[in-house]
This record gives structure tokens, sequence and C-alpha cells, in this order.
């Protein structure tokens, strides 16, 4: 758990949205619709590049976890989106899944 990691730090002491095993939901600081919502595993692991770092079990957690919390937010059409890598516009290096929802986002990628 990198101590300089903000997303790890927001682990410990954010405002969680939702949160379950090893999981937790949080608001997005600057919002690109009108429900924005970031999934982080409690474990840090830098970029989805490393996403067999979780077990089988886990990942599928995972997954789950992102679609009940979109559907805990209201959603039922929204946007997952994981940005992986810095030229794909990850700037935060803890993986992350964006639920992006609450317009239809069909209009671009
Ligand atoms: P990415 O660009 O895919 O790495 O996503 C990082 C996301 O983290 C961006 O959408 C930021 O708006 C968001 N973000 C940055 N700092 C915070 C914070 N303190 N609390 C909540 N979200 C944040
Ligand atoms: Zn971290």
């Amino acid at each position: 758990m990198p101590e300089d990691c903000l997303f790890c730090t927001l682990v410990r002491e954010g405002t969680h949205v939702n949160a379950a095993d090893g999981l937790v939901a949080i608001e997005d600081i600057n919002p690109q619709a009108p429900v924005h919502i970031l999934v982080l595993p409690e474990r840090h692991v830098d970029t989805f590049r490393e996403i067999g770092a979780f077990g089988d079990v886990e990942a599928k957690r995972m997954l789950e976890f992102v679609a009940e919390t979109a559907r805990k937010a209201g959603l039922t059409d929204y946007r997952v989106v994981v940005n992986v890598g810095a030229e794909a516009g990850q700037t935060v290096f803890h993986l992350h899944w964006h639920i992006l929802g609450g317009r239809p986002m069909g209009e671009t990628l």
C-alpha cells in the first residue's frame, strides 16, 4: 500500500458511497456526467494491466460490485470505463473503474 497513493488514502479515509469486502466506491471529485462514481479495490494495483493480481473470485466480485454500485446509484444504463496508462488518460495509478451515467452516453467514446 504505497503511502503516497491518493486512492489508498481515500480507501482508508474517504467518503464511501458503497463498500463491500475489499472494495469501495467514491464520488469522482470532477464529475464528467451527472453520476460519476469510482470503484476502487482496497488492494493497491497500479493499473488494469495487472488485473491478474486478483484471483477469480476477487475479480468476479469486483465486477459484480461495479454493477451493484451502479444499481444503488439508480442507474440502469451507464458506461464503465477503465483508463489504462497515461496515454489513455490514467492520472491516478491505483486501479479504478469509472461508472458514468445519468444522461444518454452513446454519442462519444
Ligand atoms: P483516471 O484519469 O482514469 O486516472 O481517473 C482519475 C479520476 O480520479 C479522475 O476522474 C479525477 O477526477 C478523480 N479524482 C482525483 N482526485 C480525486 C479525489 N480526491 N476524490 C475523488 N476523485 C478524485
Ligand atoms: Zn493505491
